[in-house]
């Protein structure tokens, strides 16, 4: 044993082992950061999220900057205690007040760890991305709109509008998107407005405008909103009609045992009806940017209305009222499995079961208006099909929740339900919704025509005939 050798070997071993842990410690990656959501454009008033992690020693601090050519202004600087791994800032970046110009500028990131290395690396941002400062709002101005509006009823608003990306009018607290019209240069857009019937008289109506940099600008719409009356009934529902029908409406469920009925029942009609609400919204999405409609709509003929539109209904079940519901369309009743033309011209968007609706058939006419017809027995449309105004879409049934054969027809403007009667009255459409577009001078839709016969005249609402079975 050669005993001096230990005085070499020992010092060796401890300096490669100290530059192996240094050149470890050099190799810990610093601070990652990460942007969520992505960021592309700053403007008035910009949300900004920032994910912060450490691979070690936690996170420490980090500063945001904004720069541009010589142009420099500091977003945030934050430290932190504590050595946790992740930090998340969130701030609101008010472009106006940096100091710098519209244009090009880069967001820089910079951060550091708790965590010793020999040699610093912070000096250098951890992450850069261009952005675009634009603290131009959009220009918006409304042209013409429908001067009365109702409860559950539909209306148009003609505006202007430049440099914008999301265009819409607010109304009862939904967003309706509106589709450029006329001349490619006039900067003309129209949006239809729905007012859902339980929507106040007092809801503010306004179209919207924004950038792709979240820029906003917004104008009231001078309309009125009229109040409705809607009616209210009661649906008795008999232990048959329920047994008979839970089978067809929950399916691969089986019999259902005398003490579920009410249960299965009550999921139908408020889940089922819900999923079909949801629906009718997500159809909105595919409407035509252009009217595919040309006057009045069309009531099928020889049909009574015999269940109008925004009715409560009180079901009620062994004699409890068990549930409460609206009705947000038409029930028209004729002979059995009579031929449901389609009410106006358009493309067909849905056809198929549709959950309490049984199978239902939705056509779309364009700037978000579509018609629904529910409870056919047979449906002679696909999805995709074009028709004709009184083409036959299928006939009338039972499916869903119904008991007797009848139509259950809805009025959509972007998935909100309206009343039908409007669209059945070519005056009505003449003076809400053809008159604004006149006062733009936009030729959208054909000259306003009278009805060409009587059966296109609407039918004063009939009073609901009370009926032992649900509609
Ligand atoms: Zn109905």
């Amino acid at each position: 044993m050669r005993f001096w050798l230990v005085f070499v070997i020992v010092p060796a071993l401890v300096i490669v082992g100290g530059i192996s842990f240094l050149a470890w410690r050099q190799g810990v990656p610093g601070v990652r950061a990460e942007l969520a959501p992505p960021l592309r454009y700053i403007g008035l008033k910009t949300p900004l999220g920032l994910t912060l992690t450490a691979a070690r020693g936690g996170v420490e601090s980090a500063e945001l900057r904004l720069v541009q050519g010589q142009g420099r202004a500091v977003l945030a600087r934050q430290s932190f205690s504590g050595g946790a791994l992740q930090q998340r800032i969130q701030l609101t970046v008010e472009g106006a007040g940096l100091g710098l110009r519209e244009g090009a500028a880069t967001l820089e990131v910079f951060a550091r760890d708790g965590f010793w290395r020999p040699l610093r690396v912070d000096d250098r941002p951890v992450l850069t991305v261009p952005v675009m400062l634009d603290l131009t709002a959009p220009s918006l101005e409304v042209v013409s709109s429908t001067r009365y509006l109702a409860q559950g009823g539909g209306g148009l608003v003609v505006f202007r509008a430049r440099g914008a990306a999301r265009l819409g009018v607010n109304a009862g607290g939904r967003f309706l998107p509106a589709y450029p019209v006329g001349p490619a240069d006039a900067g003309l857009f129209a949006a239809m407005v729905a007012l859902p019937w339980d929507a106040p008289t007092s809801a503010p109506i306004a179209v919207t405008a924004q950038d792709e940099a979240g820029n906003t600008a917004s104008r009231p719409v001078s309309s009125e909103i009229k109040p409705r009356r809607f009616p209210a009934g009661t649906v008795d529902l008999k232990p048959e009609f329920l047994a008979a029908k839970l089978p067809e409406l929950l399916p691969g469920r089986g019999a259902v045992a005398p003490e579920q009925v009410l249960p299965a029942f009550l999921t139908v009609n408020r889940d089922q009806r819900r999923t079909a609400e949801q629906t009718k919204r997500e159809l909105a999405a595919r409407t035509a940017p252009r009217p595919l409609w040309q006057g009045a709509f069309l009531q099928p003929r020889n049909t009574k209305v015999f269940s109008n539109f925004a009715e409560t209904r009180v079901y009620r079940y062994r004699g409890q009222d068990v549930d409460s519901q609206v009705h947000l369309g038409y029930d028209l009743a004729s002979v059995r499995q009579s031929p449901v033309p389609a009410a106006n011209s358009g493309a067909v968007v849905f056809a198929g079961p549709l959950t309490i609706y049984g199978n239902t058939v939705v056509v779309d006419h364009g700037l978000g208006l579509m018609t629904l017809y529910a409870h056919l027995s047979a449906m002679s449309v696909k999805e995709g099909e074009e028709v004709q105004k009184g083409q036959e879409i299928g006939r009338t049934g039972a499916t869903g929740l119904a008991l007797g054969d009848h139509l259950h027809y809805e009025v959509l403007i972007h998935g909100i339900s309206v009343t039908p009667l409007e669209w059945w009255d070519a005056r009505w459409i003449r003076d809400h919704i053809g008159k604004p577009l006149r006062e733009a001078n936009v030729a959208l839709l054909e000259a306003d025509q009278p009805a060409p016969d009587s059966e296109e005249r609407p039918p004063a609402p009939a009073r609901t005939r009370r009926s032992a079975r649900p509609r």
